[in-house]
């Protein structure tokens, strides 16, 4: 250990066969972390291996989402995360007693992210997820320049004020070199119950940073999907158990029973 950190994170590895993705919105409340671990639960789900860091320091949801109370483990010199639907996930709530706000500032939240990517085992991963904080902050680009090789996940809602955040966003990307790998729009409609559709939040936020981002990075930054308001995806995250695993008690699934931590 020692050295350059860069180097001594396993996803940079040349050999490091893992699909980093970093789940970025402009602002918060736009359902960021519900897509992350939805995603995730959805990939460990099809038998992929999975790792979640969730880098929103300040307003951590993570374990939460997951219902992960279980501390992580340490074993000499590494953190052994909690695994929750096959998920290994760490996270700074994990770390801070009770519901603390945490109040620390760039250079401590840097290093716990370094932290988080050096000294915990996730050992090999299909796909890594980072949950970052909304915004444009010192994290995100924390990010960018410890994974340099991460891909951007961009969430944002119908609202037109989505496209600043989409040049702000672009303008990150550059500066770390990651690619923006794609949009998802969330809370695009809520489901009448007569079939129709209501747009809550307007529509057309999701093409828009789409639309935008492609032009300023120079290459296509397709609008990945649409998900609507959906009562059932906001109570799966209350109860910790991911909507996107379907109802409880399905087949070969014991929810809760399957938080532990690695072997
Ligand atoms: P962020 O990470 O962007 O701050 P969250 O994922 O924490 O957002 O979501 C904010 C709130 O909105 C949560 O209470 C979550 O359950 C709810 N929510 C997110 N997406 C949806 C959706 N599609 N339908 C219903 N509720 C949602």
């Amino acid at each position: 250990r020692g050295g350059d950190p860069v180097r001594t994170i396993p996803f940079n590895r040349p050999d490091s066969l893992t699909r980093v993705y970093a789940v970025a919105s402009g602002k918060g409340g736009v359902g960021k972390s519900s897509v992350t671990v939805n995603l995730a639960a959805a990939m460990a789900a099809q038998g992929l291996r999975v790792g979640i860091v969730d880098a929103d320091v300040h307003g951590f949801s993570v374990p939460g989402l997951l219902g992960i109370t279980q501390p992580p483990t340490r074993v000499d010199e590494m953190i052994l995360p909690p695994v929750a639907y096959g998920i290994k996930t760490i996270s700074i709530g994990m770390f801070v007693d009770g519901n603390q706000p945490v109040a620390w500032r760039g250079p401590m939240l840097h290093r716990a992210l370094e932290q988080f990517l050096t000294d915990v085992y996730f050992g090999d991963l299909d796909v890594l997820f980072l949950d970052l904080p909304p915004g444009t902050g010192d994290i995100a680009i924390s990010v960018g320049q410890l994974l340099p090789g991460s891909e951007i996940l961009l969430v944002t809602t119908p609202q037109s004020a989505a496209a600043d955040v989409a040049e702000r966003a672009g303008s990150v990307a550059r500066q770390t070199g990651q690619k923006v790998t794609g949009v998802i729009e969330n809370m695009s409609w809520l489901a009448l119950p007569g079939g129709e559709r209501l747009e809550v939040f307007g529509s057309g936020g999701g093409a828009a940073v789409s639309g935008r981002l492609g032009d300023a990075l120079g290459y296509p930054v397709p609008l990945l999907g649409s998900i609507p308001l959906d009562v059932s995806l906001r109570e799966g995250g209350d109860n910790g158990r991911p909507v996107a695993l379907g109802p409880d008690g399905g087949a070969g699934d014991d929810g809760r029973g399957k938080i532990g931590t690695v072997e």
